[in-house]
């Protein structure tokens, strides 16, 4: 299985602070992975790290096996928008495709940019900081399409627009790389919206990761289950409760499978990946507190 990006003990630190720690992960080459996690998670210093535009004070970030900070020679197998799509604001997307095309002399595929942007209807004659902050996200995702890169880095791309935008920015973006096998790495606190369009999982909290892998096994191995008012014994088939809530009659468990069937006490429901990553994140963050507190979570 060939690796996208992959990170060992990786970390980078503000002063004290760490804004990653320890950071393991693997992305396979192919997938489209969504980088979830609250904000000040580490999501942009991730991959700010993955594009080689800084420096790790611990461990190592490798990009189709090479690291990004030696030569240039990755850097052009990585297409990258910054988080508020920045492009300059006073040229036209025609002038930014032609600017994108001088930048990039090794492989610039400026019909392809073009053409997205004539079927989303964006004038190519117009400055962008006059078109609409969906418009100006799609200029920015087509400029990096262009590069035909093989690793696609988004920083939350969709934040500032509407749930329709947002949903034609993710069609549109899943059309391009299906057709171009690009790997995709895009942070995002939107869960619903990455539900349907990606296929990878890497949760940041605190600087730390607290889940990875790809989503259909994620949400094949967890499960939902309401049952009569339960305490903290163990309940057959299941490995880990990740979260827990109470009403004075009923339980609510999210959990972690286990070998063999699931007491038929439980009943069980599917989870979505917003009630998997939001259960992750209460009980790393209960852990963080606990921790902190000097007692057991
Ligand atoms: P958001 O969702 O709000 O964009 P994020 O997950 O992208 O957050 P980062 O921007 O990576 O988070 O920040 C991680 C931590 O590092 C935060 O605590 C942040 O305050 C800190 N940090 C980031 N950049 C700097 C900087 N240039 N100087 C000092 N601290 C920084």
């Amino acid at each position: 299985m060939e690796l996208a990006v992959q990170t060992q003990g990786l970390g980078k630190r503000y002063g004290r602070a760490w804004a990653l720690q320890d950071c393991a992960l693997e992305v396979p080459a192919g997938r489209i992975a969504a980088l979830v996690g609250p904000n000040g998670a580490g999501k942009t210093t991730l991959l700010h790290l993955a594009v080689g535009l800084l420096r790790p004070d611990a461990g190592e970030v490798r990009v189709f096996g090479r690291d990004p900070r030696a030569g240039t020679s990755v850097l052009a197998d990585i297409g990258f928008v910054a988080q508020d799509t920045p492009v300059y604001r006073d040229f036209t997307a025609a002038e930014l495709i032609t600017m994108g095309g001088k930048l990039n002399r090794r492989r610039w595929d400026a019909a392809l940019a073009r053409e997205r942007l004539a079927a989303l209807g964006i004038p190519p004659d117009k400055p962008a900081g006059k078109l609409s902050g969906g418009q100006r996200a799609q200029v920015a995702l087509a400029l990096a399409l262009a590069k035909r890169p093989r690793l696609l880095l988004l920083d939350e791309p969709i934040a500032s627009l509407d749930p329709l935008a947002r949903r034609e920015f993710m069609q549109a973006l899943m059309g391009a790389v299906a057709e171009s096998e690009t790997t995709v790495l895009l942070s995002s606190h939107l869960l619903a919206d990455l539900e349907r369009s990606c296929d990878y999982l890497v949760v940041l909290q605190q600087s730390r990761v607290q889940l990875t892998g790809p989503v259909d096994e994620l949400l094949e191995t967890h499960r939902t289950l309401v049952g009569p008012r339960a305490g903290s014994e163990a309940v057959a088939g299941v490995a880990k409760v990740v979260r827990a809530s109470h009403t004075e009659r009923q339980s609510t468990l999210l959990v972690q499978r286990g070998d063999g069937p699931i007491d038929p006490l439980w009943t069980e429901h599917e989870v979505t990946l917003e009630d998997l990553v939001l259960a992750h994140l209460a009980e790393a963050d209960a852990r963080v507190t606990a921790e902190a507190w000097g007692v057991p979570a």
